[in-house]
Order: C-alpha cells, then structure tokens, then sequence
C-alpha cells in the first residue's frame, strides 16, 4: 500500500512540477511578443551565465576580472528586465515558475531527503486508499431517520444530530474531541460517518477505524507480522480527524488498553481532534483502561445516545409488513 501511494505522491509533484513551468513558459511567450526587448536581454543572460563558467575554468591571468565584468553585466541585464517588466505592469517574477511548494521547486526532495510536501502527499494517499475499503462517503446525515425515535429520546436526539452537523460545518483541525456514548443500534456509527463523509468532501484527511480492527492492525505490525508497511500510528498522527467505532469490542488485554491510551494522548500531544464510539458506560471505560485513561477523555465532549435498538425497530417492521400487518 506504502509503495502505491510513493509513487501517486510522486506523480502528483511531477504533475505541480510540469504545471508551474508550463504556466511560465507561456508567460514567456506572451512577454516576448509584447516587450521584444526582454527576449534579447534574457538570451544575454543565458550567454553571460555560459561565459562565466567557462572562465571561471579557464587559467587565463585576466580571468578573475572577466568573470567580475560579466557578473556586473548579469546583474544589470536582470535589473534591466525587472524594469521593463515593471514598466509594463508586470511583477518582477513574471518570468519565473511559481511552484506549489517553494522548498522543493515541486520535485519532492531537498538534498536527496524527502520534502515535507511529499511526506503530506504520501500520508493522504495512504489514509485515502484505507477508507476506499470502508465506502464511508456512502454514508450522509440527510439519511439519518429521526423518526426511529420517540419522546425525550428524539428530544435528546434532535440536539446530537444538530450537534454533528454544526461539528461538521464548522470543523477545524483543532475542533474538540468527542465522545460517542450508548447503546448498540442508536445511530453512532451512522453519525460520525456522515461527519466523516462531510468532511472528507471538504478535502480533510478523515481516518475512520473500528476498534476491533485497529487493534488488531496495530498488534500485527508491532510483532511484525503485518504484510503492509503501513505504519497506523503515522496515519493516526497524520490524519486532520480520527474516529475509531465500537471502542470496547476489540480484545480485552493490556496491549490494546496501552495502545489506545497512546494513542488518546498522541492526539491530544499533537491538539488534533477525534470521535470516539463506545457502548461501555464511564465506570466501565475505566475499569478496562485505568483512571489515567479516563482523565483524558474528560476533556472530550460527551453526546449521549439516547433511543431503542433502530435495527431491531427495522427488523420488527419489515416482519410486520410480512405479516400483512
Ligand atoms: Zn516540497
């Protein structure tokens, strides 16, 4: 998976690369046609920059003060242009390609080390081609049913809803962490998916995993037994938001409970935000992740999930409807 989104990120830069000197080179054209002047000095630049060189090498005596006349001369052509590009209305880097990243000039290294932008590039390949697997963008919050809940829990129900769509609205790669609390079937999953999905729309990178599954990924690469590369911990200090579903359903054993403790605290370290789903009460999270655990999620906001069991509601309809009723 590692290797695929190398070279998606790869391409991307190459692509930002030719862009940018595309755009230049049509800016070229149109000022040699419009300030014809600029065309015979910039082709005396590239002359004065071949005859440097070439003293630079040579062991002529006069070379040293060859080389200072042509640098003098340099140095005045690129004046000249900056002028005649100023006169005519146009920025001094006119001439020059502007690329995405100014660091790299948008070929993804920096003295044979990885650029930041391509690091970034590779990091949102890999958390896209993970949740291509979980169709998240299929789930949104205009199929949220608030009629498979009745009196004070549609009450409680009607402000979550509101509450994630606002999140999703106004989300910022600082917003608040929150806590998904209740029982199975209430619509937790369905809800951070659909802020998933927002905002993945939006262009944020959203790492949506169940617990069961996480743990077992993270269990894998630590004993080395993982096929991929991938390093989950990267993608989870990479991503803008992420949601693990279903706490409580993976395995019971210390290694889960650290991970996720370090994970929790990677979060809060890095100030990133994440949605967290449990059906286990607050007494129960901390008897099974220690007290230290739960002074972290203190700071998390807490919606609770309120209602009757939607698939069991469903299930009871469709059997109704069968039974001609
Ligand atoms: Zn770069």
């Amino acid at each position: 998976m590692r290797k695929e989104s190398f070279h998606r990120a790869m391409k991307t830069v190459h692509e930002r690369h030719d862009a940018a000197e595309a755009a230049a080179e049509q800016r070229r054209l149109e000022i040699a046609l419009k300030i014809p002047e600029i065309t015979v000095l910039t082709n005396r630049l590239t002359q004065t920059c071949t005859q440097i060189t070439r003293a630079v090498f040579s062991k002529e005596e006069n070379a040293q003060k060859a080389i200072e006349r042509l640098m003098q001369e340099n140095l005045s052509a690129q004046e000249k242009i900056k002028q005649l590009l100023a006169q005519n209305g146009y920025p001094a880097d006119y001439l020059f390609a502007t690329y995405t990243c100014a660091a790299c000039s948008d070929t993804g290294y920096i003295d044979g080390a990885q650029c930041k932008c391509l690091k970034e590039l590779i990091v949102q390949y890999e958390i896209e081609s993970f949740n291509a697997q979980n169709q998240i963008s299929a789930v949104t919050f205009s199929q949220f049913d608030l009629s498979y809940y009745n009196g004070d829990a549609r009450t409680q129900m009607e402000r979550v809803f509101a509450f994630c769509q606002q999140y999703a609205d106004q989300f910022s790669r600082n917003a608040v962490s929150i806590l998904m609390q209740g029982g199975v079937g209430l619509g937790k999953t369905h809800l951070s998916l659909s802020i998933a999905s927002a905002l993945m729309e939006k262009g944020y990178a959203v790492l949506y995993l169940s617990a069961p599954d996480l743990f077992r990924k993270l269990q894998n690469e630590y004993y080395g037994k993982s096929e991929t590369k991938t390093d989950t911990m990267d993608l989870i200090r990479a991503a803008d938001l992420v949601i693990i579903d279903d706490l409580g359903a993976e395995l019971e054993n210390q290694f889960n409970s650290m991970a996720f403790y370090n994970i929790v605290n990677l979060r809060q370290n890095i100030m990133r935000p994440m949605i967290i789903n449990t059906n286990l009460s607050f007494k129960e999270i901390e008897q099974r992740y220690s007290q230290r655990m739960m002074s972290r999620l203190l700071s998390f906001r807490c919606l609770k999930f309120a209602g009757t069991d939607i698939r069991q509601i469903k299930m009871r309809l469709q059997y109704g409807a069968a039974m001609g009723s």
